[in-house]
């Protein structure tokens, strides 16, 4: 008879399960990755307005921290931020995602410094130096948006504001290589190639992914890779490209909550998180932080060369 442990349990798609054998003649171990979701392992296409569906979603969770960036600072706790979210996505039509979405407890995962993602809120207030993950998802009309902004809190260190920089600027390099004729490993091997440069970690156990009806469907989109390898790209898919970029080693470990994941050397992490459809061939922005920078006074125009529409805030 089997028995079951299971020892990596994540919002991605892949949990890890050891299973024990044993008889009187023979112990067997076995190591057995459990896929959770989309089984057929399939690209799932949509329509123009299955994508204008989710670019409504896409939108409210942009909102939803251009929101939270007017109210987080020093001395804020994650947890109020995380009510203040929930709220807001409600009063939008929409129903948090990730509350519930595998047990998960919150509406946000916010992930301060050495937390990569997945950080559960809490009653500790936010101090000046913190850099802060903010991921969140909304769901409306049958699909999901999912994004995600590092946030900087007050004085905040030359080279970790540096690391922020580089891993916003690494999710563009991405995003420009998901084109028509490209492959999965084309985004991963832009971001990688761009912030090992810099001689940062890239995360490897966590990945984009898909995005549609469900929070997580195919392909994975690996922060990392070679180019030319992976799924070919198909008109009309929408993935949530997300690079984790550590300060110092690529290794992470998971808490004992089941959730929290951290670098194994305690330095800091960043996260950014876009939702790219591709239109016409090219890579069409459905997430914007605009919203972001409105509230914070940051004028950029990165966004640009994805939206065939300017942007009407
Ligand atoms: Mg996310
Ligand atoms: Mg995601």
């Amino acid at each position: 008879m089997f028995t079951e442990t299971l020892i990596f349990n994540s919002i991605q798609k892949w949990r890890i399960a050891i299973k024990f054998k044993s008889n009187t003649k023979k112990v067997e171990i076995k190591i057995v990755l459990l896929r959770t979701e989309n089984p057929k392992n399939m690209i799932i296409p949509k329509n123009r307005e299955e994508i204008e569906l989710m670019r409504e979603s896409a939108l409210i969770v942009s909102k939803t921290l251009g929101m939270i960036a007017s109210e987080i600072k020093e001395g804020v706790t994650t947890l109020y931020l995380d009510k203040r979210a929930e709220e807001f996505i409600r009063d939008h039509g929409a129903v948090p995602s990730f509350l519930g979405l595998y047990d998960f407890p919150n509406s946000l995962c916010m992930s301060p410094n050495s937390q990569v993602v997945h950080g559960i809120p809490n009653n500790t207030p936010l101090q000046s130096g913190d850099v802060i993950s903010v991921d969140c998802g909304a769901f409306k009309n049958g699909y999901h948006g999912d994004h995600a902004y590092s946030f900087e809190i007050g004085e905040v260190a030359p080279e970790v504001r540096k690391l922020l920089k580089v891993t916003k600027e690494s999710l563009y390099f991405g995003i420009r290589e998901f084109k028509a004729g490209n492959r999965v490993e084309d985004v991963g091997n832009a971001i990688q190639r761009y912030t090992e440069n810099h001689g940062y970690g890239v995360v490897r156990e966590l990945v984009g992914h898909g995005l549609g009806k469900k929070m997580h469907e195919e392909p994975e989109m690996p922060n990392y890779g070679k180019r030319g390898r992976g799924k070919l790209f198909v008109e009309g898919m929408v993935v949530a490209i997300e690079p984790m970029i550590n300060l110092g080693t690529r290794n992470i470990k998971q808490h004992k909550d089941g959730w929290t994941i951290t670098t194994a050397d305690g330095k800091p992490s960043a996260h950014f998180e876009h939702d790219v459809a591709l239109i016409d061939g090219k890579p069409e922005l459905l997430s914007t932080f605009q919203y972001i920078y409105k509230a914070l006074g940051i004028v950029s125009n990165e966004e640009d060369e994805f939206r065939k529409v300017p942007l009407v805030l």
